[in-house]
């Protein structure tokens, strides 16, 4: 099926037919593919703060920012001259650095729960260090039976094995319950369980607690659209698994540096015991990492028995983009510029919508992170998504703000994303444009 657009996609069309012989899908990541759109993905150019270029000349307002990391919009000159003055003196050492400490220290001041930290390559690289670390902690300090991990449904956390089980994202827009070729062993000792309901929490710690080394959660999710934790959902998480001597893990890969300079765990004042990141860590570049108190981080190879490593971590092209974006995130009033833009673009929104009979506008938004469904009812996790969410209506309005150049992410089931490069005048022609499209 192709799309009826008033944008001409010739170019993205033909590159796509292209791609499709070379890379599976076409792509290199699932949910560029436009699968739940018209299957026709759009190839791009070139991009700038707030905008992207495609093959075919058309402009676009960009809400995916890249998946996130964008928060600064694209092409930041301050990244741009530092990475140009890095890249002449070398491009990977395989050896210490010291821009690596000033990373550190950077992030290490900014996030309330990390005294120490570990930089990888990405998010998945961040999290499957995180859920080792989990186990070898709890395992040498409580019970060598402290395999068991938990997660909620609708959530993301990369493509490791062990939490590729009904999880959001690409997998969810696509309708997958789990992926061919993780094996029932890969996945035996992870309990799955619904988002923002405390008494399957609370049954699951009854049954299993003394086998349980770590509960990770997005604490907001962001990859089955954008859900909010109940009021004292994050809290509660908090008391439970340290009532079991388990950890929590904050999947901060998205909401860090997000939804506020120390992520969502300085927004609610909850603190993990492990923190994952990723995304706006690197600026635009590959990095993600994982942090901890000393005495949790000490388990980590070399100092520990934990062993985790990575040919290109800390590479000081990644670490000039991600510590140049750090530094410019904590001018003053920067989340609360973000936030009033989300705000704004979500209550335009609501402002305009003309929904069909049955169906509301369910907005949210955390600073420069946002989310919109068009529900039958209210949507409180991955369940009420998949079981309310109209993706036909999502489709059609998608497809008819795309021909007005807003590009939002291709699905349902995923976030939004407002940088600093955004403007009120962009907002509005998009508010204008969701109006347009119903
Ligand atoms: N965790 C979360 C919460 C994510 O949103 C993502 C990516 N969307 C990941 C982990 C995986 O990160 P990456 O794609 O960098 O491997």
């Amino acid at each position: 099926m192709s799309l009826k657009s008033k944008l001409s996609r010739k170019k993205s069309n033909e590159l796509f037919k292209q791609a499709s012989e070379l890379m599976p899908g076409g792509v290199n990541s699932p949910v560029r593919a436009f699968k739940s759109i018209d299957g026709q993905p759009i190839f791009i150019k070139r991009a700038k703060g707030a905008y992207l270029w495609d093959e075919d000349h058309n402009k676009y307002i960009d809400f995916v920012g890249s998946w996130g990391p964008m928060i600064l919009g694209h092409a930041d000159e301050d990244i741009e001259s530092n990475l140009r003055q890095a890249i002449s003196n070398g491009t990977s050492f395989g050896a210490p650095s010291a821009i690596e400490n000033e990373m550190a220290a950077e992030v290490i001041k900014l996030v309330p729960s990390i005294e120490m930290v570990r930089m990888v390559n990405s998010g998945t690289e961040a999290v499957m260090g995180a859920i080792r670390l989990a186990r070898a902690y709890t395992t040498i300090k409580f019970n060598e039976k402290k395999n068991k991990i938990v997660k909620f449904t609708g959530c993301y956390h990369g493509h490791m094995d062990a939490l590729l089980v009904q999880a959001g994202s690409g997998v969810a827009t696509l309708g997958m319950p789990d992926s061919a070729g993780v094996t029932k062993e890969a996945t035996a000792n992870t309990l799955v369980i619904p988002f923002n309901n405390r008494e399957v929490v609370e049954e699951v710690f009854k049954n299993h607690g003394d086998k349980i080394s770590a509960l990770i959660t997005e604490p907001i999710i962001g990859n089955s659209g954008c859900i909010q934790p109940e009021p004292g959902f994050l809290e509660f998480l908090r008391e439970i698994t340290t009532a079991h001597n388990s950890l929590l893990i904050f999947d901060e890969v998205m909401t860090g540096f997000r939804v506020a300079l120390g992520g969502a765990q300085e927004r609610f004042a909850v603190m993990p015991d492990i923190t994952t990141l990723g995304k706006v860590i690197g600026g635009g570049l590959p990095v993600g990492a994982y942090g901890a108190s000393k005495e949790i981080m000490s388990m980590v190879a070399p100092a520990g028995p934990m062993y985790q490593a990575g040919t290109l971590s800390g590479n000081p092209l990644a670490m000039t983009a991600g510590l140049t974006c750090l530094k410019k995130i904590q001018k003053p009033g920067f989340y609360d510029e973000l936030e009033n833009k989300s705000k704004y673009l979500m209550e335009g929104f609501k402002q305009v919508a003309k929904l069909p009979e049955g169906i509301e506008l369910q907005t949210t938004y955390a600073g420069g992170m946002f989310g919109f469904f068009f529900t039958k009812a209210p949507i409180k996790n991955y369940e009420d998504a998949k079981a309310n969410l109209d993706t036909e209506l999502f489709k059609n309005v998608y497809v008819k703000m795309l021909e007005q150049g807003v590009y939002l992410a291709p699905s349902a089931f995923e976030a939004g994303f407002v940088s600093s490069s955004h403007s009120y005048d962009d907002l509005d022609y998009v508010i204008d444009s969701f109006r347009n499209a119903q």
